[in-house]
């Protein structure tokens, strides 16, 4: 298959180009570098099968030759790229989405978009299955994600509907692994920083919100199960694995020895902060027969020894 990941010099993304290449696919990477960083896709630089392309989806796309599939996993992702980046984030989830939709109806490609946990906002219902509508506050300032990949997902299934495009859409809950932005603000990276240079874990607010964490690997699996069934209805991929962010500093710390403890600093950052989060993944497990396989201190340790990696004079 010739295959086009946009996103594909970001975290997940560059991890998708790894597989589809892995499984004797051809890969075409795009991406706007906004947030992505070469360094990701660099050991693919030689390989016949892979290009990489400079590009920003919110243009109009120029890809030449036939393509099988159209993976859409551009976007700012993290809560402070997206903050920093609002009108990007909306433009790229909107516009861009729908061009790489145009591109797949073109190219007669299946397509797959790269949704969120955050379409549920701080939800109320728990843990979230896909049936869930969610609890979005529609201005605050998360809403530039959340809202532009709710209307992702709608031109998505109207492409579907409209034109009987193949579609399918994952909802990704919190993901870690090697290549995570060491200042992307996520609380993976940030404590494992902390965590590295033996100072104390910032824990915003009193610590007793929950995240659910998969390692990157198991969501590579899950996309790539998707891709290749025939449902186009939204699917959860992520680890029902849920902790306390207490929980889960005390985790990090163990896993790397620091004696610093946690400390506690409000929220400055966002308002909205999600209380409660873990996927229901009754439907990947009935429509893909996938489950997340790796377990929290083994994803962790090698995510640890990426980022001490990084902090290595080269
Ligand atoms: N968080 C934290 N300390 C940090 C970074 C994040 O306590 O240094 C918390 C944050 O308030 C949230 C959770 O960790 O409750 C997950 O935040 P993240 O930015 O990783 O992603 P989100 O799930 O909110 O998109």
């Amino acid at each position: 298959m010739r295959v086009l990941i946009t996103g594909g010099a970001g975290f997940v993304g560059s991890h998708l180009c790894d597989r589809f290449l892995a499984e004797g696919h051809q890969v075409i990477a795009v991406d706007s570098l906004l947030t992505g960083n070469l360094r990701n896709i660099a050991h693919l630089t030689n390989n016949p099968n892979f290009t990489f392309l400079h590009q920003d989806i919110t243009q109009t796309l120029q890809i030449a030759g036939d393509l099988d599939a159209v993976l859409n996993f551009a976007s700012p992702a993290s809560p402070i790229d997206y903050l920093k980046y609002p009108i990007e984030t909306l433009r790229v989830g909107s516009v861009g989405t729908e061009n790489t939709l145009k591109l797949a109806l073109e190219k007669n490609a299946r397509y797959l978009l790269a949704s969120t946990s955050e379409i549920y906002g701080d939800p109320l219902e728990h843990p979230q299955r896909e049936t869930y509508a969610g609890n979005v506050d529609i201005v605050g300032p998360r809403a530039v994600y959340d809202e532009a990949k709710r209307y992702a997902e709608a031109v998505t299934l109207a492409y579907h509907r409209a034109y009987q495009l193949k579609t399918h859409i994952v909802r990704i809950f919190n993901t870690y692994g090697p290549r995570m932005r060491l200042d992307d603000g996520r609380v993976v990276p940030n404590f494992i920083d902390q965590a590295l240079k033996g100072i104390a874990l910032t824990v915003y607010g009193n610590g007793q919100q929950t995240r659910s964490f998969q390692y990157v690997d198991d969501l590579v699996e899950g996309v790539y199960r998707l891709l290749f069934s025939d449902y186009s209805e939204p699917v959860n991929i992520g680890n029902p694995h849920e902790l306390t962010i207490i929980q889960f500093a005390e985790v990090i710390n163990e896993l790397t020895d620091n004696p610093a403890g946690i400390v506690y600093k409000p929220d400055l950052r966002i308002k909205g902060d999600p209380q409660t989060r873990r996927p229901d993944i009754g439907r990947a497990r009935e429509i893909l027969n996938w489950e997340p396989k790796v377990p929290l201190a083994e994803g962790l340790q090698k995510t640890i020894q990426y980022f001490q990696q990084l902090s290595e004079p080269t």
